[in-house]
């Protein structure tokens, strides 16, 4: 019984981290390391990597994402008001 609750246990944490992960993926970020997240702090991880902005934004010139924190677009050149901004 307790090998039974053991494996169900780490199906769903396994489940768990997949969906964090592919939640993380889709704001690109690491699959592997919200995976992780997911996988160790369950429905928290989730909840956390369903909160976070995406790492990426869109340049409001060209209309293509660049990496979160950069403050040009890396297409085409266009200057962020600010780093942090969403
Ligand atoms: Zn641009």
């Amino acid at each position: 019984m307790l090998d039974f609750v053991l494996v169900l246990t780490i199906m769903i944490e396994v489940a768990l981290g997949v969906i964090s992960g592919l939640i993380a993926w889709a704001k690109h970020r690491s699959f592997f390391a919200w995976f992780l997240v997911g996988f160790f702090f369950s429905l928290l991880g989730v909840l956390i990597v369903a909160v976070i902005p995406k790492n990426a934004k869109k340049c409001p010139k060209c209309g293509e994402l660049s990496t979160y924190g950069t403050t040009t677009c890396e297409f085409c050149g266009y200057v962020f008001y600010s780093p942090t901004e969403d």
